[in-house]
């Protein structure tokens, strides 16, 4: 169980030109571990998470998760895929602006066809474990930056996926704000989720249990931490 890539590979065609955005990555990341990718800008941390993600496929190369080969799906089962086992959490929130945090939270339940009254509990129920339970009716700009990310976790939550992936989740928050957001995603981590986020602040990626590095597409680090290092 958990995510196996083998001698992954993604290109580009820019221009006359082939871009190897991911240049050979094999890599295996077990069920309920924490892991930060970093890396400078352009070096494929996006790209790899998009195929991590089931959001793309590779060029190339094996991508085993929970047992089954993605690389080769089709775009239905890619989506299928995705939607049962990934919850994502952006940067930028991602909220639907004109209903409240409530709906944006049980919005994902309505495209697994849950009905009315249990998309509400659940949601509501989702709301209350990220400490917002007050906030249920407020639209995202009543919301300020660290409560609109827990509304996104919340969300990314509601179907009850394996793994969490979180692309600069507090790249618009204040350090306050995001020292919250990554205990909550320590005690997600704790809950046993795998949690995988992407971001280039040391800080943020000291909150994860492993760092991997990488640079032009490849893996240029690998590090578990210590369990005396906490
Ligand atoms: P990062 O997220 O680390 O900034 P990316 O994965 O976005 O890196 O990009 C890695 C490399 O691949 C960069 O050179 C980028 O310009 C290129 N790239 C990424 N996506 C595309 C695309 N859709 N088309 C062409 N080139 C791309
Ligand atoms: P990030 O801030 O996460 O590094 P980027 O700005 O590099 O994001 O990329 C944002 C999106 O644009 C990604 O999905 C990436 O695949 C795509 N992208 C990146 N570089 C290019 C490019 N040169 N041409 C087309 N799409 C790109």
């Amino acid at each position: 169980m958990g995510i196996v890539l083998n001698e992954v590979k993604k290109h580009y065609q820019m221009g006359g030109e082939m871009v190897a955005a991911l240049d050979g990555i094999s890599l295996e990341i077990k069920k309920g571990e924490f892991v930060a990718i970093m890396g400078p800008s352009g070096s494929g941390k996006s790209t790899m998470m998009n195929i991590l993600g089931c959001l793309d496929r590779p060029s190339s190369g094996s991508y085993l998760l929970d047992g089954r080969e993605v690389a080769t799906l089709n775009d239905d089962q890619l989506a299928k895929t995705r939607n049962q086992r990934i919850g994502f959490v952006f940067q930028n929130f991602n909220l639907l602006s004109r209903v409240s945090a409530w709906d944006n939270v049980a919005l994902p339940l309505v495209y697994a066809k849950v009905d009315g009254r249990e998309r509400l509990d659940r949601a509501a129920a989702m709301l209350d474990s990220v400490g917002l339970n007050s906030r249920k009716n407020h639209l995202p700009n009543e919301l300020s930056g660290g409560q609109r990310q827990r509304v996104a976790i919340a969300r990314a939550l509601i179907n009850d996926p394996s793994i969490i992936m979180a692309d600069e989740p507090t790249g618009n928050l204040d350090s306050r704000s995001s020292i919250e957001i990554m205990k909550l995603f320590s005690t997600l981590y704790q809950q046993g989720r795998t949690v995988i986020l992407v971001t280039h602040e040391p800080d943020i990626a000291a909150y994860a249990r492993r760092a991997i590095t990488v640079r032009d597409g490849l893996i240029i680090s690998d590090k578990v931490k210590e369990l005396d290092d906490v």
